[in-house]
Parts: structure tokens; C-alpha cells; sequence
């Protein structure tokens, strides 16, 4: 049985009543960001109970030594952590002396929590019955803003519903946070200085080992019904944290409001020196009525991101809302103005996966970004792995592959591997793969060479350089083979031949051989610099090209299928479907020696490359491996669904398609994997997107031009979505009877549609 407690809405999510076994669920799933910064939908006042807090700034991490049993040769020496960040959001509240305190309290009644992904803000409201009986009235709203990614509102007001009150209120900003999952339960900041200006007050913060800095500060103004009133609070100062206390007598129905302005400067976009003034300076200049303008231009802006981004389903409000959530969470994660920062795993939402970068990125998230935004959005993430090519090769180095081989880190803040578990720091190699496949994802998407001619061309070099150096010549099978990895399916380790890392190492020889001869011919300067930069000989490139010809797949000629790995076959097979409901999932109920030793599949793997290499296969083989593998696959990572329907949809199962795509983009809502507490799934939200724009949308670039073949759901009215192809704005819309395509564009455009070519001239609807 799945979580339904938050109402269907199609541009919103909302809760009603108060649950506190939903606390930290809610925490997750009503997360607030804005690209650099953000924080779990934590209250404003005290709560007692059983609460996970977390606020967080892109870019800002602690390497948090490794602590493993036993130490091997090769362990990175940490990991990193996007750190849980200096608390701004905290609004101390007493009532007649007594803590609000939800938790405490007698009685909550009317409790509604709203996000509005339409205008990107979160409300709440309740009325609370204190121990002395009392009743107050909260309403809160805040939001972080779009435009200035360094400044977050809250406005928080208190109203004492059937008798006069004191109400004592305190704005505070703690800088005594700790990470929930801190290795050695250390501190990873140390307050270096404090601040305090009439109604401004700031913590200046270090981490520990890196050295960022981060001034956290907060400004803050009172008015009663409506009306200002004067600042007139007591300055409280304790060893890392500031705060203001003000005393008011509230009568029956007088409102009571907080305007708190907070904001982060951090030694990313500042001088350290000029940090707290930075931070004073921006918020000082703010007056209680630029709350009003603030949320204005949050409006605005998310009206802009939507305008580009949306995706409209009608006929289905719970499909609805599971795509906006999911677009939603994903430009609160990141905007791609910054080419420092990446798509962590769980964005801001959460601890898990430290805020770092993995495969999820090139694998996932480059459609997504690639389609919604300006090009160069995904252009930063590859200069991301351009810039930390210098790394990959040092980490190469370190499982001793010297030939200037890359092997770009599993998991990542600065280029160095950062994750300490074997089978997926050493094992999960195929994510070389991923990193060149989004080099020739971009560049066949946008049409733009100069990325892979200028730079990419040394990541893929240097990652050929892996799959030669890391296959070996197998006598026994006179063919190359790969041993001892973990394919994208983690619950098998150590395996050989994982089908997918073979397939990928031979693509990525191929296309790198293939990228070198297309640069000699269009550019024969840059390619002779590519070569005497990388210092690539004629020798190399022919044992690159003779290890891509003799690459050994595993195969099952009596199956007709490709395996998974070369002992897949060994294993007892029997279809998840026939595994009791009170063991799934099974990562919560099996050993980890079960898991290994099962046939059950985590996530796509063999089918990640018919994904990956669609074309590459028949309709019939597409078939036969769905249909061998999906039966054994659990969807334990919140990856897999969507690559399933994207399949389910190109074999006609609309069905299965769609059962799949609720599975993807409601995994967090209805949570799934019951483990939404910990954060949401931000990564795999791009591979929802996808199974709406590739998978029923049935995009995809065919020599150099757009192509849709187009399906629907049944439970669905229509669909519609927009894609920036080469500057091109196109606008698909599909109903169970109709398809339009619209190009926006200055100029003529041809397209496919169900693989037939039209030209399409600007503003034209081709209609079928
Ligand atoms: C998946 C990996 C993924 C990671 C982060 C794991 O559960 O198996 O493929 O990279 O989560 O999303």
C-alpha cells in the first residue's frame, strides 16, 4: 500500500490535518530551492518530535573521512557532504510563556500545508490549543527566490483566537548544525564571527578542511494588523547562534506578523573578507513591503520557467501533478547558472548521496535540461566533467591503469572519487560510459560540434584509454572481456561481462575513433592539437580500434538473449512477481548475500543499453529482452521505472507504459520505496520527464532533425509539452484522436512525425 495523503492537485501539493507520522515525509516531499540554495520544509517554531532538518548550499561540502571496517589500498580517504547548512528559517514562538511547539501541544486543529509549484512558495496554517488551553492561529509562507539566488522570505503571522495574549517572538539563526550522517559524529562548521545592526543579525561560518565560508544572515521586521511596528527587540547572542526576542500583547484577533528576510553569502561568489558585509548589505536594504515584491517576482519567474518547461496532461490529475512535481523539484535543484554546481541525487532535500554527482547526471538529467532550457545549460554540466578530466585520470591512477586512462569518480564534489563502497567506487566502471554517451547526446541533440571538437575530444580519448587498458584479451574466448564490475544493477557484484559496461566500452572505443576522423576532416588544426595535447599515436588508436572489434558479449544462443553477465543463467530464476508482498522491497528485508546471490535486478541494465542504443536493435530483440529481464526487475532504485516505461511505450505496452510512468513520477508522492523521509529522488525526476517526451512523445533526433511518434495513454484526454531543438521552440500536443506539432522558430523546419518528413514552416500546426 502506497502513502496517499497528499491531496491530488494539478499545480499543487497539499496536506490536510495534522500526522506527525508524516512529519519528516512532508519535510521531503514540500522541500523548497531555487538552483544554489535550499531546505527541507522544516517549521518555522520549535517542533520536538521526530523531525529531520536540513538546509542547504550548492558547492559548499566537507570531505568527511572514510570509515570503513577495513582499510584496502584505493579507498577514497572521504566522503563528501553537502553540508547541512546554518539554520535562517527558525522563528521561536511563546505563547503566555509555553512553547509552540506542535508536538506538545493539546490540539492542532486545521492544519494545511500548501506548495504551489505554479508560483514556487510554501504555505501553512493551523490553529493550535496550548497546554493552558489557549488557541492561536499561525499562518506562514516562504519561499527562495528565483532571481536572487542568495535571499529567502519567510512571513510568518500569529493571531490569539478566543482571548488576549503575550506573544514573545524570536528570530534566530543557528549555526550549531550538525549532518545527521556525519562518519565520526564531528562538527564540519566552527563559527568564526557574529553580527548584529538594529533589526540585522548574522553568523559567519567555516567549514572544517575546505575552508568555505558563509555568512548567514537575517533581517526582520513586526507589524500588527497590517501596520508596522517599531523594532524594539533584545539582541541574544550564544556561542553560534544570534537571535532577537520580542515581547507584544496580541488582543483576541489582532494579527501579529514576522517578515524575516534570510540569506547566505558564501566565499563561492564572494571575497571572505567582504562576506558579512555582503550579507548585511543585502539584507538591511530590504523593508517589510518588499515582501510583496519579492513574491511578485518569484511569480514571475517561475511563470518563465514554466512557459518553457510544462508539461500539460489532461484527463489525469494524478499524472498531472506527479510531472509538475517532478519538473518543479528539478529546476529547484539546478538552474545551470553555474557550471561549479551540479544535479545531486537528492538535490536539497536530503543528506543521502552527499549533494554529489553521479552517473544520474549525464545518464538522466541531460535530456531534461537540454530540451527545457537555453543549450548552454547542458553544455555546463559537460564542461563540469571537462574541468575534472585532470581527476579522472589521477583516479585512473590509483586502480593503476597509467596509460592516461580516465576514470571519472562514481560519486563526486571536486573531481575526486568521493564514495567509500567498493562495489560501487571500483566496480560500477560503466559510468565512463554515460559520461562520453552525453558528449554524443549533446552534440546530436543541439547540432553544436565546437563542445566535443574543443573539449570533449580529450574526455573521450582519455576514456578509451579506459575501456583499452581496462579490458583484457581473454585466450580462452579470443575476444576482450571485462571482469570484476557491477553494472548498473548493484545487486550484483564482482560479476564478469556485465552485458551493459561491455556494450558501452565498445560504443565509447568506437565513437571516440569515430569523433577523431569527423575533427581531421572538419578541422585539421584543432585535430592536430588534439593529438599532440593527448599525445595519441597510430598504435593506440588501432588497439583501441581491434579491442572494439573483439569485445565478447555475453549471449544465449538457445535464449536468443543477450546476459546480463557471463553466470547470469546460473542463478534461479523466478519472476519478482511471485515474491511475497511483506519482502518487498527487498533491500529492506533480504541479506545483502540473498540479494547477490538472487536473480532480481535493481534497475535497468541490459535494457539501460537498449535505452541508451534504441536503434541499434530490432523491434523482435527490443521484445525478447523486455520481456526476459522486466519480469526479474524490482525497481529498488528510483531509476529504473522510468527507462521501463520508455520501453513499455516504444513495444506499443501502453499499459505497462503507464503503469510504470506513476511509478516514476509519483515514486516521492506516493512513495514507493517507502523512503521518501530521508529526500526525493530528484535525478530520476528527469527520467520522468523523459518517459512523457521519448517515451509516449516518442522523440528523438534522426540525422540531425526532430522526430516524434507519438502515443497516449488511454486514461488520458491529451498531452502537451514544448522542446528547444536548435533554438527551435516545438510544441507537441496529442489527444486520442489528434496530433499538432507547432515550431516556433523564424525559419522552415523539417520533422518527423511517425517517421514520415514534413517541412514545417514557422508558426505552421502540422496536423495528422
Ligand atoms: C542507483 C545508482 C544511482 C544512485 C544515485 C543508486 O540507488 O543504483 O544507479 O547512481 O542510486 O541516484
Amino acid at each position: 500500500m502506497h502513502q496517499n495523503y497528499i491531496k491530488i492537485d494539478p499545480w499543487s501539493l497539499i496536506e490536510e490535518g495534522f500526522n506527525k507520522e508524516h512529519v519528516k515525509s512532508s519535510e521531503s516531499l514540500f522541500s523548497i530551492g531555487n538552483g544554489s540554495i535550499g531546505q527541507r520544509a522544516n517549521f518555522e517554531e520549535h517542533y520536538s518530535g521526530d523531525t529531520f532538518q536540513g538546509s542547504y548550499v550548492g558547492g559548499i561540502y566537507y570531505p568527511d573521512k572514510t570509515k570503513v571496517g577495513w582499510w584496502k589500498n584505493g579507498y577514497p580517504e572521504y566522503f563528501a557532504k553537502v553540508l547541512n547548512a546554518p539554520n535562517w528559517i527558525g522563528i521561536d514562538v511563546y505563547i503566555n510563556g509555553i512553547q509552540l511547539d506542535l508536538n506538545t501541544c493539546k490540539a492542532v486543529e486545521g492544519f494545511r500545508r500548501k506548495l504551489c509549484m505554479k508560483e514556487g512558495w510554501l504555505k501553512r496554517q493551523f490553529i493550535a490549543t496550548l497546554q493552558d488551553d489557549t488557541k492561536v492561529a499561525i499562518e506562514s509562507m516562504r519561499f527562495l527566490s528565483l532571481k536572487d539566488t542568495e535571499l529567502g522570505v519567510i512571513h510568518y503571522s500569529i493571531i490569539p483566537m478566543d482571548s488576549d495574549a503575550e506573544v514573545k517572538v524570536c528570530p534566530y539563526i543557528d549555526g550549531g548544525i550538525l549532518n545527521e550522517d556525519a562518519n565520526w559524529e564531528e562538527r564540519f562548521w566552527k563559527t568564526l564571527d557574529k553580527n548584529q545592526k538594529d533589526n540585522y543579525a548574522s553568523v559567519t561560518s567555516m567549514t572544517y578542511k575546505t575552508e568555505f565560508e558563509v555568512a548567514t544572515g537575517m533581517s526582520v521586521h513586526f507589524n500588527k494588523n497590517g501596520k508596522p511596528v517599531d523594532f524594539d527587540a533584545t539582541y541574544v547572542e550564544t556561542e553560534d547562534a544570534v537571535r532577537f526576542e520580542q515581547t507584544f500583547n496580541l488582543k483576541q484577533g489582532e494579527r501579529l506578523t514576522t517578515i524575516k528576510f534570510g540569506a547566505y553569502c558564501t566565499s563561492l561568489n564572494h571575497v571572505k573578507s567582504n562576506l558579512a558585509k555582503a550579507c548585511q548589505e543585502k539584507l538591511m536594504a530590504l523593508k517589510a513591503d518588499d515582501f510583496n515584491t519579492l513574491l511578485e517576482t518569484q511569480i514571475k519567474e517561475w511563470a518563465a520557467v514554466w512557459d518553457m518547461a510544462d508539461i500539460q496532461i489532461n484527463g489525469d490529475d494524478a499524472a498531472q501533478q506527479g510531472i509538475r512535481f517532478n519538473i518543479f523539484q528539478l529546476n529547484q535543484t539546478y538552474s545551470g547558472k553555474d557550471p561549479r554546481l551540479n544535479v545531486g541525487p537528492k538535490g536539497f532535500t536530503g543528506e543521502k548521496y552527499g549533494g554529489s554527482t553521479y552517473w544520474d547526471t549525464e545518464a538522466y538529467c541531460i535530456p531534461f535540461y537540454m530540451a527545457t532550457k537555453n543549450h548552454d545549460v547542458a553544455k555546463n554540466l559537460l564542461v563540469y566533467r571537462h574541468n575534472q578530466l585532470d581527476k579522472a585520470i589521477e583516479n585512473a591512477m590509483k586502480v593503476g591503469l597509467n596509460s592516461g586512462s580516465a576514470l571519472y569518480p562514481m560519486v563526486t564534489m571536486n573531481g575526486e572519487e568521493c564514495h567509500n563502497e567498493w562495489e560501487i567506487t571500483f566496480e560500477e566502471i560503466h559510468r565512463n560510459g554515460a559520461i562520453a554517451y552525453a558528449i554524443y547526446n549533446y552534440t546530436r541533440y543541439t547540432g553544436d560540434t565546437s563542445y566535443v571538437q574543443e573539449k570533449g575530444i580529450d574526455v573521450l580519448i582519455a576514456i578509451a584509454r579506459f575501456w583499452k587498458e581496462r579490458a583484457n584479451f581473454s585466450k580462452q574466448k579470443n575476444q576482450y572481456v571485462i571482469l570484476g564490475v557491477t553494472g548498473p544493477n548493484e545487486y550484483e557484484n564482482n560479476v564478469n561481462n556485465n552485458w551493459y559496461t561491455n556494450y558501452q566500452a565498445r560504443w565509447c572505443l568506437e565513437y571516440c575513433l569515430e569523433q577523431l576522423e569527423a575533427l581531421e576532416a572538419a578541422n585539421t588544426d584543432l585535430y592536430q592539437a588534439a593529438i599532440q595535447r593527448n599525445k595519441l599515436t597510430t598504435l593506440e588508436r588501432d588497439t583501441m580500434q581491434s579491442v572494439a572489434e573483439n569485445m565478447y558479449f555475453p549471449y544465449d544462443e538457445e535464449l536468443g538473449l543477450f546476459m546480463q553477465q557471463d553466470n547470469f543463467l546460473d542463478k534461479e530464476i523466478i519472476p519478482a512477481a511471485e515474491l511475497p508482498a511483506d519482502q518487498r522491497p527487498i533491500n529492506q528485508h533480504w541479506s545483502w548475500d540473498k540479494i547477490l546471490r538472487s536473480c532480481y535486478i535493481k534497475q535497468a541494465d541490459v535494457l539501460q543499453g537498449f535505452y541508451f542504443f534504441k536503434d541499434r536493435f530490432s523491434k523482435e530483440e527490443h521484445e525478447k529482452h523486455f520481456d526476459f529481464y522486466e519480469p526479474l526487475t524490482v525497481h529498488e532504485s528510483s531509476l529504473s521505472p522510468c527507462i521501463h516505461s520508455i520501453l513499455a511505450s516504444y513495444l506499443g505496452r501502453m499499459d505497462k507504459a503507464y503503469e510504470f510512468y506513476l511509478q516514476t513520477s509519483r515514486l516521492d508522492l506516493d512513495d514507493y520505496n517507502k523512503e521518501v523521509e530521508e529526500g526525493c529522488h530528484i535525478t530520476s525526476m528527469a527520467g520522468t520527464w523523459s518517459s512523457i517526451v521519448e517515451g509516449f512523445g516518442g522523440m528523438s533526433v534522426k540525422d540531425g532533425k526532430i522526430s516524434f511518434e507519438p502515443t497516449i495513454p488511454k486514461q488520458w484526454d491529451s498531452y502537451s509539452f514544448k522542446i528547444n531543438f536548435r533554438s527551435n521552440i516545438i510544441e507537441l500536443y496529442k489527444s486520442q484522436t489528434e496530433t499538432k506539432i507547432k515550431v516556433n522558430s523564424d525559419r522552415a523546419l523539417e520533422v518527423y512525425l511517425d517517421g514520415k518528413m514534413t517541412k514545417v514552416e514557422p508558426q505552421e500546426v502540422l496536423t495528422a
